[in-house]
């Protein structure tokens, strides 16, 4: 008997999109330009981007669209990447920091612009306010609201005080917080969707419940198999993120994949909605948490300690600790929805965009901060297809080490330097 196709897994995000009618799953021998492996924003992303040029694209997914952590994560959009503009600099220097920021601006212009040509709604709420958490942290949030002011004087970063911060969380538990209207949040499932309707409307063939299982060298360029079918394809890119596992080692020895989790509770009255206006928060630790309010009413609230691979974790009993300790009033709700899924971590905690090797692009590894990043990075590797290597160039030659400890060591080295970053946390 054939096996039963995959489905979301059990969130409120599933819950509240669309069905989407179950592509059919790779059979026998097909040829194409481009086989993509993974139909996250990253994937589907570079199909829409491969189509419009009228490059022929494939695109397998293991399970259904948005299965990854595209259908699953917190939905908000944090303007830049993990790294301030500040560290950055300092890092990497100012000519590599400015082309960064030029990445993330069009990251961010282009979920807009993606989001602004899809017929399902997803839900975009503007402005994110980040929860500084410890006193002494408010100077480097000063500090990185004057730089980015410096570069954008109309951005509207501004830097709140404890208490401005506590009028809007609705919580006095933070010092002080930065508050970003060119943040904020959508419903990431339904995006999901609506992104690989753009691109099957542009002419990508999309087949789910198909996962690839190898991928070998021909004279053609490339065989990819699955179980059921061989894709004959001249170049392959790879966009598994956090659950790339055997396919492919280079990408696998750089993306470690660590478990977030999020809630959703029954929907809240109005006057037991706790933030004061409709953007997302999140706040500034190592395990940060974030949450928001969805559409519908109800609370959003995620966090993770990260090195957890256990399957049975009681996701909601945990967060509901967490939320409780921000909101006391909260801590009997019903809890409707808990999931979890892999975030994907490089040692820089900067994405991971580059050619592996000849013929083969890869992207993940967006370190929880990938909603408009992996947009850009799936037109960065279509944009080297069709023969504009420019950013995917530079993009290849910033560094992504391997994780230490190899197979067999990395997930208990990863334990010890999460318990170190818990305890940083804990610490201030
Ligand atoms: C709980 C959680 C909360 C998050 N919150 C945020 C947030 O608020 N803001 C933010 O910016 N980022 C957030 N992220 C990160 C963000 O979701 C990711 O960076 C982004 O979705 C990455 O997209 P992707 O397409 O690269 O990967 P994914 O969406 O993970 O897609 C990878 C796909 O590859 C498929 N696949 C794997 N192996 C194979 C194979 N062998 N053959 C075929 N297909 C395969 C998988 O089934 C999967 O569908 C969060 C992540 C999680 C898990």
């Amino acid at each position: 008997m054939a096996d039963a196709p995959a489905s979301h897994t059990n969130s409120w995000y599933a819950a509240s999109a669309p069905e989407r009618p179950l592509a059919p799953a790779a059979q026998g021998e097909l040829r194409t330009d481009v086989c993509i492996i993974g139909a996250g924003f990253t994937g589907l992303s570079a199909a829409l981007h491969l189509a419009e040029a009228n490059v022929p694209t494939l695109v397998l997914e293991a399970r259904r669209v948005g299965w990854g952590a595209s259908g699953r994560n917190g939905g908000q959009l944090h303007p830049g990447f993990n790294k301030s503009p500040i560290e950055l600099r300092r890092n990497y220097g100012n000519e590599v920091a400015a082309i960064l920021g030029e990445i993330a601006h069009d990251a961010r212009a282009l979920l807009h612009d993606l989001r602004a040509r899809m017929t399902l709604d997803c839900n975009w709420r503007a402005g994110l306010l980040t929860a500084i958490h410890k006193p002494r942290h408010n100077t480097v949030a000063q500090a990185y609201v004057e730089d980015r002011l410096t570069s954008a004087p109309s951005c509207g970063c501004t830097w709140l005080n404890a208490e401005d911060t506590a009028a809007r969380l609705g919580t006095n538990f933070y010092a002080g917080g930065i508050f970003e209207p060119d943040g904020g949040h959508l419903h990431p499932l339904r995006f999901c969707l609506g992104l690989a309707r753009l691109a099957e409307d542009a002419g990508a063939c999309l087949c789910e419940n198909s996962p690839a299982q190898r991928i070998t060298r021909c004279a053609e360029g490339f065989r990819v198999e699955t179980s059921n079918a061989t894709i004959i394809a001249r170049e392959v890119i790879l966009a598994c993120n956090g659950y790339v596992e055997g396919l492919e080692p280079e990408a696998h020895k750089r993306i470690l994949p660590v478990k977030s989790f999020i809630i959703a509770t029954e929907p809240l009255t109005p006057a037991l909605q706790p933030l004061t206006g409709s953007w997302a928060a999140a706040d500034d630790r190592f395990f940060l948490r974030y949450w928001r309010q969805s559409h519908d009413g109800r609370l959003l609230f995620g966090g993770g300690d990260g090195y957890h691979q256990r399957e049975n974790i009681d996701i909601a009993g945990k967060l509901r600790r967490n939320l409780a300790e921000l909101y006391p009033q909260l801590a009997a709700l019903r809890i409707d929805y808990a999931w979890g899924g892999n975030i994907a971590l490089t040692l820089p905690r900067l994405p991971m965009i580059r050619r592996l090797t000849s013929g083969v692009l890869a992207a993940g590894g967006y370190s929880g901060n990938g909603l408009d990043k992996s947009l850009i990075a799936g037109r960065i590797l279509a944009s080297a297809i069709k023969g504009d290597d420019t950013r995917l160039g530079f993009l290849s030659r910033l560094p992504c080490r391997v994780f230490p400890g190899g197979e067999a060591a990395r997930f208990p080295l990863l334990f010890l330097a999460m318990t170190w970053y818990a305890f940083r946390d804990w610490l201030g």
